[in-house]
């Protein structure tokens, strides 16, 4: 259950790993040499050979770089893994100043001459040249850029930092067990997950009801935040609030609004699953405090390692032999850290090791239902890197956040079935039913509702509206109620959920929301193609995962035969969702 990351570097010794950094900063530093100023003048060919030996150089460095951020990941508390990680944070940092001239003279280079781009010489990175060309007609002269940053420092920042503070500096108090006592929002949060229903409600109104006696606060960091990036989308000559988003996420506006179209049509399909979670867990209506509350009876079922194992493996191998293959190898090479232990990081992640063609899984594997869903998750990612990893350069394994979880959640889906056919007792099964239906509804629903507030407040600001904390707070409201209908009854204090979500507060990161959105629908929309097709849909879903970042969202799902602009797509995600709760259903 421990990963074996010394397969990274050729000597684990903590001096020559110092070495290597310090001849990668050198190496990064001759880059430079050789193209600083030079870039504006290159042909195909130069740019190719360019392009190549930064890709070259990415490969070179990256296992040590990994090395170091993995070693730390898995004990922080360790001397020797605090001072390698440090080195290679401060070495990563060298790196980037070195080679930030890069990105400026490529985009002057594209601009001068854009016929570069469909060069068939550099075909292979015709769309990361795309991408900057994308770019190009919303920077600045660099006087502009360099004030901005320094506004921006405190302004926006400096607003998210607040809040960030304010957040985690609030106390809450509240009984529990007969005892009163004194929570940081850190810790009350937990109790949202309590099997205590009184205590979840209660949990959520002292929170709620705390955060809105600073309404004032909250207000001034939101209003100020969403009215800058007004006024920066006219510098900047967007023509939408989110059009700098759908740049970044190298997305296209009529494929977010079918997305959001569909999303708002089958509100329905939502409220039914919550209906019919609330006649699970024996009540009227959900309070908005048990949407995402355990369902009673839950599975008590643990996995050993060994287990877990089998289940992912044949999860994957049923869907594709080599995929199966590569997920258990990623357990026999021991790239799989899953031990608990003190000083290791909490959560899991995937990280991609694309000179080794692989990847590593970090863990805290307990044995419960939901520690053998992480694991499926994850190594979805890792088969990720493994197809992309054969096929792609580094420069197109950049993938954005909507393509990013495909092959994650899609693995998860696997696992589903896999486990609803070995599992007889309908409390088993409608754990497993309510996990991947929770998750769908937080992370499609629930997060539809914030893209609709989103943008409600910057057509409040154009309005001329002032956006005092009730008047927030009223379109939080009327966003939330185009999802949730009257399927859920809200304690009034709720109307202040929004004050609490970093990612309203985090500059330069405006409707970071929708991916979420897109990425859950359209897994659940090709989970469907594939029950659809069988067989015959596999190697659509190689395509799309061996791409990378080669191609846009768009364009991949035309090359595997469907529209990402038209509903009728994204309907199949529903449809998958709709009978995944048909299969609960029947558990009655
Ligand atoms: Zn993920």
């Amino acid at each position: 259950m421990r990963w074996d990351i010394a397969q990274l570097v050729e000597n684990t010794d903590p001096n020559w790993i110092i070495d290597r950094l310090e001849e990668m900063v050198k190496s990064a530093n001759g880059l430079a040499e050789n193209y600083r100023g030079k870039i504006i003048g290159l042909d195909a060919p130069g740019l190719l050979a360019l392009l190549e030996s930064r890709d070259d150089f990415s490969l070179r460095y990256e296992g040590v770089m990994e090395y170091c951020n993995l070693k730390y990941s898995a004990d922080s508390t360790d001397a020797v893994s605090k001072k390698l990680n440090e080195a290679a944070k401060k070495a990563g940092t060298r790196v980037g100043q070195a080679l930030a001239f890069m990105e400026i003279e490529l985009g002057s280079l594209l601009k001068d001459k854009p016929i570069l781009v469909v060069d068939s010489r550099l075909s292979e990175y015709s769309h990361y040249l795309e991408r900057i060309v994308c770019r190009i007609p919303h920077v600045m002269t660099e006087e502009l850029e360099k004030l901005t940053m320094s506004k921006d420092q405190n302004g926006v920042s400096a607003w998210s930092q607040l809040q960030g503070d304010w957040l985690g500096t609030r106390t809450f108090k509240i009984i529990v067990d007969g005892v009163e006592k004194m929570m940081s929002y850190g810790e009350i949060i937990s109790l949202y997950q309590s099997s205590n229903r009184v205590l979840r409600r209660e949990a959520n109104r002292v929170v709620y009801e705390g955060l809105g006696g600073d309404d004032q606060l909250w207000a001034s960091a939101i209003r100020s935040i969403c009215g800058d990036h007004l006024q920066m989308c006219e510098w900047r000559k967007y023509p939408t609030p989110m059009t700098q988003s759908l740049i970044d996420n190298d997305v296209e506006q009529e494929a977010i609004d079918a997305l959001m179209q569909t999303m708002e049509d089958n509100v329905e399909s939502y409220r039914r699953y919550l209906r019919l979670k609330a006649k699970l867990m024996g009540l009227d209506k959900l309070g908005n405090w048990d949407i995402v509350a355990p369902l009673s009876g839950d599975t008590k079922k643990r996995y050993t390692w060994e287990e877990s194992r089998r289940e992912v493996v044949n999860a994957y191998t049923g869907f594709d032999t080599e995929w199966g293959e590569w997920v258990n190898e990623m357990y026999g090479r021991h790239h799989i850290d899953g031990e608990v232990r003190n000083g290791k990081r909490s959560g899991a992640f995937c990280a991609s090791w694309l000179a080794g063609k692989s990847a590593w899984v970090l863990q805290s594997f307990n044995g419960q239902m939901g520690d053998v869903y992480t694991q499926a998750h994850e190594l979805g990612h890792a088969v990720h890197a493994y197809l992309g990893s054969r096929h792609q350069k580094p420069s197109n394994n950049e993938i954005g956040s909507c393509i990013a979880e495909t092959a994650s959640v899609f693995g998860e889906l696997l696992l589903t079935d896999k486990l609803l056919e070995e599992t007889e007792t309908s409390g088993e099964k409608r754990a497993i039913l309510a996990n991947v239906l929770d998750e769908f509804g937080m992370s499609a629903y629930q997060v539809s509702a914030r893209v609709f507030f989103e943008q409600s407040m910057y057509d409040a600001i154009k309005d001329g509206q002032f956006l005092d904390g009730d008047t927030v707070s009223s379109l939080w409201v009327a966003s939330r109620d185009r999802i949730y209908g009257n399927a859920v009854e809200w304690l009034p204090e709720m109307k202040w959920e929004w004050t609490m979500k970093p990612h309203y507060y985090i500059p330069n990161y405006r409707f970071y929301n929708y991916p979420y959105i897109y990425a859950q629908l359209f897994v659940f929309a090709l989970y469907r193609l594939y029950k659809e097709q069988g067989k015959a849909f596999v190697p659509n879903m190689r395509t799309i995962l061996s791409a990378g970042s080669s191609r846009s969202p768009m364009k991949l799902a035309v090359e595997v035969g469907f529209n990402v602009t038209d509903e009728d797509f994204w309907s199949k995600g529903i449809k998958q969702f709709d009978e995944l709760i048909d299969q609960l259903e029947a558990t009655l």
